[in-house]
């Protein structure tokens, strides 16, 4: 008990484990340096709190999707920090992001101009990343494009090109030829820009060996624990999530669980319901299938997952073993966030970056606990 408010539950975030898995991966790509990738609130994990523990461990790259996110994380960093926004330039809103000194990622040739605009106006170089669509078709501008602005003889007194970068598409398997085809064509547009820094690796892109490091790698997931990264560290998880029990009850031969009745019991069985659904990113697909652990005992989510909570067979535990109000772990030593991936029929990136604003957060560093309660008590 702290006096707050518990929320639906307990998200545990490791930072010691957060830094030493950044380390372990800095030290492996070495002499490249290595980013911190905190998009959608460092995965679902709470941006500002990775973010300065990343600051201490000596990271000064990160790397966020929105200008939202970057202002968040502005609030807690030191202004040695360079900060990209990966979605690139939000019309509209260049002034500010200039005034932040935030790095747009330039995805399109009139986030270049619009850019450039604004550098004139200011009569000074601003910031700049560019990216370059090396095969994946989803963000960054074409090779021509490139070539044109390599070419382009006034760019540099406008942006000053702090990355090159590009992302690739299939680094989760290492095996697969467009790696290598991405490779070369990022080196071909590398050769155009010789002086500015490049990069093509996420935490999967890091494992595909050196030629993959460039001057920086953007590690997300990696930092969380959840993948190997290839380096001789094993990576340390770094979540743990415990669900509430708001609920105990014994069912009989004949009775139905929740929506639609999905769940009919053949036994007798005894059921926790717990303050944890979908609208806190659990997946609504673990509607009977699934499970939550208690000290190593599996017990399986029964009938669907609701917005607000969901219900598992507590039978395997003796009598008595849980009560109203006490915890079971949905991802930690029992389950990992890749095991509820699985079962869920998705990644585990989104199981992470999908784990909702209601639960109270435990940031622990150095022994001591921060805490956050939802509702901000
Ligand atoms: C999300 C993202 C990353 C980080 O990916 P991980 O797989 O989490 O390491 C790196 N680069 C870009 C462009 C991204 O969108």
């Amino acid at each position: 008990m702290n006096g707050c408010p518990g929320g639906t539950g307990r998200l545990t975030v490791d930072l010691d484990a957060v830094r030493a898995n950044f380390a372990a991966l800095a030290a492996h790509v070495a002499p490249a340096a290595c980013a911190a990738v905190i998009k959608a609130d460092a995965y679902g994990l709470g941006a500002p709190f990775v973010a300065e523990a990343l600051h201490r461990q000596g990271c000064r790259s990160f790397f966020v999707a929105h200008l939202s996110e970057a202002l968040a994380i502005a609030r807690v960093l030191e202004p040695d920090s360079d900060i990209f926004v990966l979605n690139g330039l939000e019309p509209g809103y260049e002034p500010l992001c200039a005034d932040r000194g935030f790095i747009p990622v330039l995805n399109a040739p009139e986030q270049v101009e619009a850019w450039r605009g604004l550098a004139i106006e200011r009569g000074r170089a601003l910031p700049a990343a560019l990216q370059i669509d090396t095969g994946m078709s989803r963000l960054g501008m074409d090779l021509d494009c490139a070539v044109r602005l390599a070419n382009d003889a006034t760019l540099a007194e406008q942006l000053s090109l702090r990355l090159l970068m590009t992302h690739l598409a299939c680094a989760d398997l290492p095996d697969h030829p467009a790696n290598a085809d991405q490779l070369a064509r990022f080196a071909a547009v590398r050769s155009l820009f010789p002086a500015v820094p490049a990069s093509i690796a996420n935490s999967a892109g890091a494992v595909l060996g050196g030629g993959y490091h460039f001057d920086l790698v953007r590690a997300g997931l990696a930092l969380f624990g959840t993948v190997s990264t290839g380096t001789t560290a094993s990576p340390l998880p770094a979540v743990r999530l415990d669900a509430r029990i708001i609920q105990i009850r014994t069912i009989e031969p004949g009775d139905g669980v929740g929506y639609g009745l999905a769940h009919i019991a053949s036994t007798p069985q005894r059921l926790a319901t717990l303050g944890i659904g979908y609208a806190d990113g659990w997946p609504r697909s673990l509607s009977g299938r699934g499970a939550a652990w208690f000290k190593g005992v599996r017990l399986p989510i029964v009938g669907r997952v609701s917005m607000d909570c969901m219900t598992v067979d507590i039978s395997a535990l003796p009598e008595g073993a849980l009560g109203h109000g006490d915890f079971v772990e949905l991802i930690g030593p029992s389950q990992s966030a890749v095991d509820v991936a699985d079962d869920a029929g998705t990644i585990d990136h989104e199981i992470l970056a999908r784990l909702g604003t209601r639960f109270q957060r435990l940031f622990i560093e150095s022994g001591v606990t921060d805490i956050q309660s939802p509702g901000g008590l």
